[in-house]
């Protein structure tokens, strides 16, 4: 077998084990896949104005129009570190929304949240409930990485937070996970720490958010893995109550 074929496969089973072990981790013994509907519901139309006949209209803003406002954001000082602006990825139409803290190194290279390490096991909790990233939608309280990963500030957070907010207006998903402290705190008002938060529903502006551990905090403490996984099952059940449709 020529040697590049041989690596490749030796890296691939060494990912598929590492997957497996994680999952083992997280007290996955089946994997069990939600009912998710392939073909989700055109967001409704809505924007403010009047349309030629001078009719009023109004429809939900497009993530699109919201990142192009953002254009090459100055409204705090992490502008002048970062590279890229992460906005967000993911389905616009999405049900679920996972809403981390701010990008980090790798985040800031490529733009996109959740692509470092913490990201490679998103992914592995998005596996083990039967989702792939392109079905969710996941962002960030801050769109700009802080100086060597420093917690966001508040006004860094202050200067944020409206665009944040009018991503999950123009989502409008049908529930929220809420990725680590910064997330729920900043999204709940509430400065409750993560570990009392997690694991219990509340609500943000009328959608039931999951308060969890964010995933640089497992792979510092993995036996929080099973915590997450107990709140990630209550994620799947509220789902799988309504299955088909956002209002
Ligand atoms: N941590 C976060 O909170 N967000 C990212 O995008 C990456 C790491």
């Amino acid at each position: 077998m020529p040697e590049t074929l041989k690596r490749e496969l030796h890296d691939a089973t060494a990912q598929v084990r590492s997957l497996l072990q994680d999952l083992l981790y997280l007290g996955v013994r089946e994997i069990d896949l939600p009912e998710m509907p392939r073909d989700l519901p055109a967001c409704p139309p809505q924007v403010r104005g009047v349309d030629e006949g001078g009719v009023a209209l109004c429809r939900h803003e497009t993530l699109d129009e919201i990142r192009s406002e953002l254009e090459d954001c100055r409204r705090c000082s992490l502008c002048q570190g970062r590279k890229n602006i992460v906005f967000g990825v993911g389905n616009p139409h999405a049900r679920l929304v996972f809403v981390g803290e701010a990008p980090g190194r790798e985040e800031d290279e490529k733009g996109e949240p959740f692509v470092g390490e913490a990201g490679r096991l998103l992914d592995r909790i998005l596996f083990a409930m039967g989702m792939q990233r392109e079905e969710v939608y996941i962002c960030n309280v801050e769109k700009c990485r802080p100086p060597g990963n420093r917690d966001p500030n508040p006004e860094e957070i202050a200067a944020c937070e409206p665009y944040l907010k009018r991503q999950l207006a123009a989502i409008r998903p049908q529930l929220i996970v809420a990725l680590g402290k910064f997330a729920a705190q900043t999204l709940l008002r509430d400065e409750t720490p993560i570990g009392r938060l997690r694991g219990k529903w509340r609500e943000y502006e009328g959608i039931p958010l999951m308060p969890t551990y964010h995933p640089a905090f497992l792979l510092r403490n993995p036996a929080e893995k099973r915590a997450v996984w107990e709140d990630m099952k209550q994620v799947l059940a509220r789902l799988r109550e309504k299955p088909e449709a956002k209002a």
